[in-house]
């Protein structure tokens, strides 16, 4: 069943809203403010989240940035006052999928739901912001900072950064990194992979012989691992 995540602080609302939507067969799972919004993002893995701005502690947008930072790639539809178009613009650049106005009939926000579903249903959502360490990566403009400072890295590098991280704690093999991120059909050598590896760890403040992020698993390939989410 299809989960939704309703993080809402009008109860009305929340009412209205999952009544219509558990009776299109939806299983909806409510918070009531923006911080337990996150944790329920973070723990119950929900197909899709509907985010409030307006909300107690955290607001719809600080949830949205952080869940996006921490790899969250299930669709975010924001709901926004009349009249806060900033708000709208923010949210679209913090990597929410779409937004409704209020107020809104639930038939419409319903049909959003179904087309942002339709579209992202079976093809994974490309990661396109990752935090690491002091690392700043993102994928979509293609700029990576360390410290705050540029790093110099090329599309192919950040590339084959996303596809770690996307799978991370996940051993990936040098043939499955040749075919998905340099997809020729006529493959280089696996040590093409090795070697931008290596430029990857010099670049990000990882170390070849005892590699914290991009670990080497022998004979295999290799596997990112984040050591602040290592305890989860
Ligand atoms: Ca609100």
């Amino acid at each position: 069943m299809t989960k939704i995540l309703l993080v809402e602080d009008e109860p009305d609302m929340v009412l209205g809203l999952k009544d219509n939507f558990e009776f299109e067969g939806y299983e909806v799972l409510t918070a009531a403010d923006g911080a337990t919004g996150l944790e329920r993002a973070r723990t119950q893995k929900p197909d899709l989240v509907i985010l409030d701005i307006m909300l107690p502690k955290l607001s719809g947008l600080e949830v949205c940035k952080m869940l996006r930072g921490e790899g969250f790639d299930k669709p975010i539809i924001m709901l926004t006052a009349r009249g806060q178009e900033i708000d709208k613009v923010v949210g679209l650049e913090l990597g929410a999928d779409d937004y409704v106005t209020k107020p809104f009939s639930i038939r419409e926000l319903l049909a959003r739901v179904r087309a942002i579903l339709r579209r992202t249903d079976g093809t994974k959502r490309k990661l396109s912001r990752y935090k690491f360490s002091d690392v700043e990566l993102d994928f979509e403009t293609y700029r990576a900072k360390k410290g705050g400072q540029a790093l110099d890295m090329s599309p192919r590098e950040l590339e084959l950064l996303r596809y770690l991280i996307e799978r991370k704690g996940e051993t990936v093999s040098r043939e499955r990194l040749l075919e998905d991120v340099w997809g020729y059909e006529s493959y280089p050598s696996t040590r093409t992979v090795d070697t931008h590896i290596a430029k990857l760890r010099a670049k990000i403040g990882d170390s070849g012989s005892e590699p914290r992020y991009i670990l080497t698993i022998h004979g295999v390939g290799y596997k990112f691992v984040d050591p602040d989410q290592r305890s989860e």
